[in-house]
């Protein structure tokens, strides 16, 4: 059956009509952001523990965690207790029994579309990659596939405003969406972007899960908020990638970790069940393997 109705009993139920409801109460996150940076993944979960560096040995009393704030991915049940070291490390994520084939072996370009229904056909799972114009979009890309060139199509002028698909291991695709939120497109080319963007979102069955960028190194922007609205209220799951994340050290403004805190307390408030969210920075690797094993863990859920 087609994966979008899948995956929605599994995150999609958990959007609650945004932006108007009043924010819900949750308890308070047992989550730190130093607790999960250093948080080590599950051994006995763990498919490929020669990937995960950060892997020791489960702890034997492991702190418990309010499950309120996390995401539990497909097949993990629902009763079970979820203790620190079951969760992806920079996440919400708890690693699942379908995690596993998450490398990238070879990535092929396919074809850049100018409109939802030239995109190639619906025979794949595909993970859409979205996000403001300098969220880091181009640089995340590069560093999963691990080719410096991969994601530069999209930036040849003309390829802009097209929808790029990328053919991962000869078996799902990697989608590359315009940018959005140019400080001084007018009004009308936002609109543009729009339908044709939302066009796509709306038409494909196939999608497991747009990428949603997130520029941690700056206070949450109405723009990216607006879009996770829409995402939701138009019931397409997402995952927030929380983008140069390397960025902590104080300088102008807010941290990057307050920033991220600042983003939490919105899908605090805004989801009953929150939606996945991992910590990433194309700099230092930080949650490249944890990124590509949460989308591992999807697409074998609907490939089964
Ligand atoms: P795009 O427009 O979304 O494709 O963004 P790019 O990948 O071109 O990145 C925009 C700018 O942010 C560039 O100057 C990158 O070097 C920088 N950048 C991207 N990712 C990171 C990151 O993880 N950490 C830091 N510190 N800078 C980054």
């Amino acid at each position: 059956m087609l994966l979008r109705n899948r995956l929605l009993t599994l995150q999609i139920t958990s959007f609650l009509s945004l932006p108007l409801s009043p924010p819900i109460k949750t308890r308070p996150s047992t989550l730190s952001f130093q607790t999960l940076l250093s948080n080590p993944t599950h051994p006995s979960q763990n498919p490929n523990p020669k990937r995960h560096v950060l892997a020791p040995k489960a702890k034997a009393n492991s702190t418990i965690l309010d499950k309120d704030v996390l995401f539990m991915s497909p097949g993990v049940d629902p009763a079970e207790e979820v203790t620190e070291n079951m969760v992806l490390p920079g996440s919400n994520i708890v690693l699942g029994p379908y995690a596993g084939d998450a490398k990238i072996k070879e990535v092929e370009f396919v074809k850049s579309s100018a409109r939802a229904k030239d995109c190639p056909k619906h025979d794949r799972p595909e993970f859409a990659i979205l996000g403001r114009s300098n969220v880091g979009k181009s640089s995340l890309i590069n560093s999963l596939v691990r080719k410096k060139d991969v994601a530069l199509t999209s930036k040849k002028p003309g390829k802009t405003k097209l929808i790029n698909h990328f053919l991962v291991n000869k078996s799902w695709y990697f989608v590359d969406l315009p940018g959005y939120g140019f400080a001084k497109a007018p009004d009308a080319a936002r609109m543009d972007w729009s339908a044709f963007t939302k066009g796509f979102f709306l038409s494909r069955d196939t999608l497991v899960t747009v990428l949603l960028l997130v520029d941690a190194s700056v206070p949450p922007q109405k723009i990216d908020l607006d879009c996770a609205n829409w995402l939701g209220r138009n019931n397409i799951p997402m995952t927030f990638v929380f983008t140069k994340c390397d960025k902590m050290r104080a300088g102008k403004g807010k941290r990057a970790d307050e920033n991220l805190r600042d983003f939490q307390q919105f899908i605090k408030d805004n989801y009953r069940v929150p939606p996945p969210w991992i910590m990433t920075s194309s700099v230092t690797g930080l949650g490249r393997d944890e990124l590509l094993l949460h989308m591992s863990q999807l697409r074998n859920y609907w490939d089964q």
